[in-house]
């Protein structure tokens, strides 16, 4: 039978690889972990409510030790064009968006989701391969052939039809197949924490657009809030370093009143943003999915969203690919999953890159300009395109988004 080889065991590569279970070939997932880990407890991820039902779907979401927090309402503001005015009279949000009948998306520890995924993996039929890291790869005769090595050095080799790259932003599978992605240079940093707020977040997640950068802050359980501070590199590491006292004060006044003051409650870490465009995320016998495929800006919590999509967007391709008893290296899976997120990962690195860059980079006139735009998207019906968008399933059609396991197609092998 078939066989596909998934990489990287982050939150795209073990969601990927539980996901592709669910198709018609054989698989086998390379699980190695870099890093600790501990910053994972500290990180967040906002999941939409389309990546909400693929994670029921796929028994993850019930597995979670900790309840989600759902955010009803989005709050959305750029700054003030004067820097007098002090942050307590920072403006009020010029954008809100509701979640009507159901919340447009859920807040979610990264450590939390982490275990459900390992939890979840183990009853799924994948072949699990941990502590073996891929140092090549190249494709021969329609098959893929990776060079593995493990801790202790052993080199070994093996063979697959189709690799699945989620090997993050520094793919060496990319590398290795000479896919071309443009990198912008690395001029912001995101310092992320955990923050308590004094008033009641009320379930609304508040992005603020400054000169420095966007500050984001998401609802938690207990009136925690998970920012993530966009500001500029040198910036950054001030802040990760200053006293308690200082970034409480700083943080307070970047963000302004809407939640009193902020009081940090966890280390801070620091996340060079370097967001990059990969126009072809496939090769032969290889597709890359996750942040190997498109690291964007974190402003919109949009990036393990799109990994979803990569996954759930496979499956269905692999399960009509296999329906038809061809092989997961056929031509037609890679064509098809280039054209299918396309759309999707373009709008959302374009928005985000474009958003940052607008409030970040342009002279205050043009910024000005950006506000009453605000204001008239406020006022205009179409408000209600950019909900269903942050919700999710808007812009890629696949049966997980719809809470659907695809057919699975257990043909012959034959091309
Ligand atoms: C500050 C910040 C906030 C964010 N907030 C949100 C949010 O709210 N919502 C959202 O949707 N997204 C968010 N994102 C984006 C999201 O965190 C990422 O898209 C997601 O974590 C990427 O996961 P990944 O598995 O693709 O990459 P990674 O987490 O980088 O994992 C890559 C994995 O591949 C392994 N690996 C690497 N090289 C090899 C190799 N050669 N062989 C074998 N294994 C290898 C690594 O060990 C690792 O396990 C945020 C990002 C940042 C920076």
């Amino acid at each position: 039978m078939s066989e596909i080889l998934v990489v990287g065991g982050g939150l795209a590569g073990l969601m990927t690889a539980l996901t592709l279970s669910h198709g018609p070939y054989q698989l086998k997932h390379f699980q190695c972990q870099q890093g600790d880990g501990s910053g994972e407890t500290i990180r967040t991820t906002t999941i939409n409510a389309a990546g909400k039902r693929m994670l029921e779907t796929l028994g993850v979401w019930q597995q979670l030790a900790d309840t989600p927090t759902p955010i009803e309402t989005l709050k959305v503001a750029n700054s003030e064009a004067s820097t007098q005015i002090k942050a307590r009279r920072r403006k009020a949000f010029n954008l809100e968006w509701h979640g009507q009948d159901e919340p447009m998306a859920f807040v979610v520890k990264n450590a939390t989701l982490l275990v459900a995924l390992e939890h979840q993996i183990q009853y799924a039929d994948v072949e699990l391969l941990t502590d073996w890291k891929v140092i090549d790869f190249i494709s021969s005769n329609n098959r893929a052939r990776l060079t593995i090595a493990d801790d202790r050095g052993k080199i070994d080799e093996v063979f697959c039809d189709l690799v699945v790259g989620c090997d993050g932003r520094g793919s060496m599978l990319r590398k290795s197949a000479g896919i071309k992605q443009h990198i912008l240079p690395h001029t912001q940093t995101a310092v992320v924490a955990l923050v308590a707020a004094e008033r009641p977040h009320r379930n609304v997640a508040f992005q603020r657009f400054l000169n420095s950068g966007p500050i984001a802050l998401m609802p938690m359980e207990d009136n925690m809030m998970s920012l993530v501070w966009t500001l500029p590199a040198q910036q950054a590491l001030k802040y990760q370093t200053c006293g308690v006292k200082e970034f409480n004060h700083v943080c307070t006044e970047a963000f302004g009143d809407e939640l009193g003051s902020l009081f940090l409650q966890s280390d801070r870490l620091v996340w060079p943003l370097q967001p990059s465009f990969i126009a072809n995320p496939t090769s032969k016998n290889l597709v890359l999915a996750g942040d190997a495929a498109h690291a964007i800006h974190p402003l919109a919590g949009q990036g393990y969203n799109l990994a979803l999509g990569d996954a759930a967007v496979l499956l269905d391709i692999l399960c009509d690919t296999g329906a038809r008893g061809l092989t997961a290296s056929h031509v037609s899976v890679l064509t098809n999953y280039r054209q299918k997120r396309r759309l999707e990962v373009g709008a959302m690195s374009f928005a985000t890159t474009g958003l940052n860059f607008l409030f970040s980079a342009m002279p205050s006139n043009i910024t000005k300009i950006a506000e009453l735009g605000m204001n008239l998207l406020d006022q205009s019906p179409a408000k209600s395109i950019f909900l269903s968008i942050a919700r999710g399933g808007k812009l890629t059609q696949a049966n997980l988004f719809e809470g659907k396991m695809p057919n699975q197609g257990r043909g012959m092998s034959w091309e």
